[in-house]
């Protein structure tokens, strides 16, 4: 178990024992009271955390433990992304109730498997038992350059990453009692935080950037409203994935996929070639046109209204 210390006897240590034995190298001075980290030279340390409740962000039965471990894991990573950091850790505080006790092992794999993947490893956690089952990400990464939500400027291209609709389409499936399309769950299920695009949007002009966790329109007012200005997005432009409308792209969550501002127009197709990831402008920074700054939906010149979305879990 790489570098960790030894844990001394009894249940709960067994079940840790196993989780690190499980997690392998991906697991570094697992044992001791706190993780010591060493922060480059020049960088700042960057911290968030995220957690994720059955029940609030996902049913039992949509899911496979390792799919709930890996998204919890990549939902916290992707907010790294969004600052342009590179992760240097993860630590994870689980709350398992009983019945869910025999896919501890499985969520453990995928918490691993997501921490293999963004070379971010697991260096502490906690272990608890609870009602409902939840996982607290909270992740730390490094950065010499982070980039805010405060940064667009008027005049700057607006970008979003990936392909949308995804994670809202599979939602829609299953809380209509229907199974989403494999490409739709495969987005809600394991989404892949933007954490390489991101440090080369930074490094080719970004201003500002989010990561749409609350859906594109709603995360474009969170950084309208932090730099100041307002986003006005071209419905039409959204890259929406096939099966959902530009509406249903421009409103879904958890995508995880990187909205950022630029001081320039960017080699789109570069970015494509680089990340097999889509890079696609879809707006511009404007001065606000009312008191309060926010983000803006056109079609055809016009504006055009989201309609509300309904929530899933009401
Ligand atoms: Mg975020």
């Amino acid at each position: 178990m790489s570098d960790s210390i030894s844990l001394g006897p009894g249940r709960e240590f067994d079940v840790i024992r196993d989780l690190v034995r499980r997690w392998g190298e991906s697991a570094r001075g697992i044992g001791d009271d706190a993780a010591i980290l060493d922060v480059p030279a020049g960088c700042r340390l960057l911290a968030s955390t995220d957690a994720t409740v059955e029940n609030v962000h996902f049913r039992d039965g949509w899911l496979e433990p390792d799919e709930i471990g890996y998204r919890a894991a990549a939902a916290a990573l992707s907010d790294l992304a969004a600052m342009a950091a590179t992760p240097m850790a993860i630590l994870v505080a689980m709350c398992v109730p009983e019945k869910w006790r025999q896919h501890l092992a499985g969520i453990a794999e995928g918490i691993g498997q997501a921490s293999r993947s963004f070379h971010a490893p697991i260096t502490g956690g906690n272990l608890t038992r609870a009602s409902e089952l939840s996982l607290t990400v909270t992740v730390l990464g490094y950065a010499a350059h982070p980039l805010g939500r405060d940064g667009a400027r008027v005049g700057d291209v607006v970008y979003v990453t990936g392909a949308l609709g995804g994670p809202g389409c599979a939602l829609d499936a299953w809380v209509s009692g229907r199974q989403p399309s494999r490409d739709h769950r495969a987005r809600f299920a394991r989404p892949s935080p933007r954490i390489r695009e991101a440090l080369w949007l930074a490094s080719h002009g970004a201003t500002a950037a989010i990561d749409v966790s609350d859906g594109l329109l709603a995360d474009a007012g969170h950084l309208a409203a932090a730099s100041a200005v307002d986003v006005c997005i071209e419905l039409d432009a959204i890259p929406a994935m096939s099966g959902a409308s530009p509406l249903v792209a421009a409103r879904s969550g958890e995508e995880y996929e990187l909205v950022v501002t630029m001081q320039a127009p960017v080699d789109e197709h570069l970015f494509a070639r680089e990340f097999g990831v889509p890079l696609t402008r879809v707006g511009v920074v404007t001065a606000p046109r009312e008191h309060t700054p926010r983000a803006t939906l056109r079609s055809h010149g016009r504006f055009v209204d989201l309609p509300a979305g309904h929530d899933h879990f009401s």
